[in-house]
């Protein structure tokens, strides 16, 4: 849960991030900026600013902003009836991501969870990446990712979204954003 002014002022930081880029987007696209915070609360710790630019029955194209050291949780899109769930290609467009998906642990990550939540995270193969870099995690694969100290800017390209259906370990997420007055 996060307050309007919580949501405004994410949603104009990200804004400040994107533009950063140089991508070009319409005005109206940065008005629909998603801010999800997992329904944790701890926005600065995890969660994620979101623009859907496209999301048909077949693909998606979105970029991901991520404050400083903000951390998108471990999830995975599962499959859904004969859909066999979204496979998706993160490329790094600004800014640091550490990554992380299945194989070999990283002795020392560079990217670290929020402390206490960290016995909910199992994915320890690491990848860093910098602009122009990309990683394609098939569908049902759990994955999370952390913005080095700058922040980052990632595109997700993928088949269908269905976010709603993300499968997080945390037991204390939801995918959905609740947001109160204040
Ligand atoms: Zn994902």
């Amino acid at each position: 849960m996060i307050t309007r002014t919580e949501f405004n002022t994410a949603r104009k930081r990200a804004a400040l991030l994107l533009e950063k880029t140089g991508i070009s987007l319409q005005p109206e696209e940065l008005e629909r900026i998603e801010v999800a915070d997992f329904s944790l609360g701890e926005l600065e710790q995890t969660g994620a600013e979101i623009l859907t630019l496209v999301n048909t029955e077949k693909i998606a194209v979105k970029l991901i902003v991520l404050f400083p050291n903000q951390t998108l949780p471990e999830h995975k899109h599962p499959s859904l009836g004969n859909y066999p769930g979204k496979e998706e290609a993160i490329r790094c467009e600004w800014g640091v991501i550490y990554l992380y998906g299945p194989g070999k642990p990283v002795l020392e990550p560079k990217g670290h969870p929020p402390g206490h939540r960290k016995r909910t995270y199992t994915m320890w193969r690491e990848e860093v990446l910098y602009p122009g870099d990309q990683v394609i995690f098939p569908p049902n694969t759990f994955h999370w990712f952390q913005a080095g100290p700058e922040g980052a800017v990632c595109w997700s390209y993928s088949t269908k979204a269905v976010d709603l259906q993300d499968v997080f370990p945390d037991p204390e997420i939801q995918r959905g954003t609740v947001i109160v007055d204040g």
